[in-house]
């Protein structure tokens, strides 16, 4: 360890010494579910509350060394956590904001144990839904910042934690996004989600687009009479299918033109993508193969570089879709719908902004080895800290490949590792003095 300051080497052995309270309390909050309501098939009655219970748990957690606190909701039982400790004097503030809420459980006879709110430690990995995304980062700004007052010091800027609900769904609005409406604002923010430790100043922009292409629907048996030389072709049938599949291979060619000339120097090389997701096809009403299908649709997940602009993804996009349908007869008379249902935009500060400089620094003195600047391949909330003028970065604990995943855990190494580096992050960017 590089640790300069008599301070900071109190305030590390006092991490070192209370490491079974840190892991503690990521287990805590493992075991009580908090699954976002609205995440896609959930049985909204069973896990409402989940966030709630959550966030009442830790209220007296961060009440015990000296935040005032607030919980509030903006939809019943969706309630977020917000502790201030206050500083001394004189220095800069910080947000440490993570999201209670977590992803289902998924089958849960898949999981070893068949208990996904185990909390339990085995081979030094913590095991549970949301061990990973993102308990583990909520325990450790806690316990980090907590440190820092049981070795006797006090920050000089205020300390804002956030345990926000509905990131999952990107639900900001009900979550960050309320936390800054209700004034919360700092000179910085730490999101420490999953980041295997990098420091990550940037994520992507995500879309949610949907292309609907119709046919013409007719007896199957005909279908000599539409692809066929000596036939009518499209006066006879048009297959919604198989015009949808040239549209998704006219997509793929644009995706490989992404992977050549879309780059971002903290982004592995051909970062950006259209992903097809889900494709539907059929007759109407009927879902048998003997009538030609009258429609199709394909969902993309669109990734896009965090530079360019929802207006000037959708332009291009739509633009050449609108190219590739003009190639083909059908298609140029009736042209394909498309549709942006979702935006996640993205966020990013420059890579040498101070708190990355200061993440890196105090990572480098809590492992030795110099911190990783990288991008988060993910979306997450750092987007509407950093659009309300929070420069904002994510680190932590845990890897995002990990996260939604039967059987997550976090690496209990990590945790305490983040521990340990939120800890000396903040003392060294609110300034501290002896209490
Ligand atoms: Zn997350």
């Amino acid at each position: 360890m590089l640790v300069s300051t008599a301070q900071e080497k109190r305030v590390l052995r006092f991490v070192d010494s209370s490491q079974s309270e840190v892991i503690n309390l990521c287990s805590e909050l493992v075991k009580r579910q908090s699954i976002n309501p609205l995440y896609t098939g959930v049985d909204v009655d069973k896990v409402l509350g989940g966030e709630k219970e959550c966030n009442e748990y830790l209220e007296p957690v961060l009440k015990n060394f000296g935040c005032k606190t607030e919980l509030f909701e903006k939809a019943p039982k969706r309630t977020n956590l917000v502790g201030v400790l206050k500083g001394a004097g004189g220095g800069k503030s910080l947000i440490l904001n993570g999201h209670i809420d977590t992803v289902p459980f998924g089958k849960v006879d898949e999981w070893t144990g068949k208990d996904p709110t185990s909390g339990k430690v085995r081979d030094g990995k913590l095991y549970g839904r949301g061990a990973c995304d993102m308990k583990a980062g909520i325990a450790a700004m806690i316990k980090g910042i907590e440190a820092i007052g049981k070795a006797g010091l006090r920050l000089r800027g205020d300390v804002i934690f956030e345990s926000v609900v509905g990131e999952e769904v990107m639900s900001h609005e009900l979550g960050t996004s309320a936390c800054i409406e209700r004034g919360y604002k700092a000179d910085a923010a730490i999101d420490p989600e999953p980041t295997v430790l990098s420091v990550m100043p940037v994520t992507s922009g995500l879309f949610w687009m949907k292309l609907s292409v119709e046919g013409k629907p007719t007896h199957s048996c005909v279908r000599d009479q539409f692809i066929r030389a000596g036939g009518k072709g499209d006066e006879v049938g048009v297959n919604a299918l198989e015009k949808g599949v040239k549209l998704l291979n006219a997509i793929g060619e644009l995706e490989q033109q992404w992977g050549i000339t879309k780059q971002h120097p903290l982004f592995n090389p051909g970062h950006f993508v259209l992903h097809p997701g889900v494709i539907d096809g059929a007759p109407h009403g009927v879902r048998v193969p003997f009538v030609v299908s009258s429609y199709c649709t394909i969902d993309y997940a669109v990734w896009h570089h965090p530079r360019e602009t929802a207006e000037q993804v959708k332009k291009e996009v739509e633009d050449y879709i609108k190219k590739a349908a003009q190639l083909d007869p059908w298609l140029s008379k009736h042209p394909p719908l498309v549709e942006w249902l979702l935006h996640w935009p993205p966020g990013e500060i420059p890579a040498d902004h101070p708190i990355c400089k200061t993440t890196g620094k105090s990572h480098q003195e809590v492992t030795g080895s110099q911190a990783k600047i990288q991008a988060m391949p993910a979306v997450t909330d750092v987007a509407f800290l950093d659009k309300a003028g929070i420069p904002s970065i994510m680190y932590g604990p845990g890897d995002v490949m990990q996260a939604h995943t039967i059987d997550e855990f976090v690496a209990v190494d990590q945790l305490i590792t983040a521990t340990k580096t939120l800890a000396l992050t903040a003392m060294d960017w609110c300034g501290v003095t002896e209490n």
